[in-house]
């Protein structure tokens, strides 16, 4: 699933949970039942290439956002981190991503190379911009 998801759905997860720890675990929980939904995810690994560098540039982008707007708090960052860390830790570090751990990540995903199925992501980060905005 697209960064910018987990990174919606994660200041959701730290908006509402005010324990930094809890937050962090629930946001690994939460990242690993999202992507058991079936989602986009572009087959040719050029295209790859695109697709993972603009969503990687959106979330940084959506994280500047939650700064310049205030939210600062360690449980907040503890639950998008929380969810980031799945896909840092089994895609990121090339001997995890290598070895079962990380090859046990990539094949539990239902990818689709339909673009239709990027409305799966986008309903996560609508639900969790929603989520987060809402709250406040
Ligand atoms: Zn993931």
């Amino acid at each position: 699933m697209m960064v910018l998801s987990h990174v919606a759905v994660g200041g959701a997860v730290g908006s509402v949970i005010q324990n930094p720890f809890l937050a962090f675990f629930l946001g690994i929980v939460i990242h690993l039942i999202m992507d058991k939904v079936p989602h986009f995810w572009p087959k040719k690994t050029e295209n790859e290439v695109y697709f993972k560098a603009i969503d990687i540039g959106l979330s940084l982008l959506l994280m500047l956002v939650y700064w310049l707007v205030g939210f600062h708090s360690v449980s907040f960052w503890a639950g998008v981190m929380g969810n980031l860390s799945v896909d840092l830790v089994t895609v990121g570090i090339k001997p995890i991503k290598e070895a079962r751990l990380g090859q046990w990540q990539e094949k539990r995903q239902p990818h689709v190379a339909k673009p239709i199925y990027l409305l799966t992501d986008t309903c996560f980060i609508i639900i969790g911009l929603y989520f987060l905005w809402g709250l406040r």
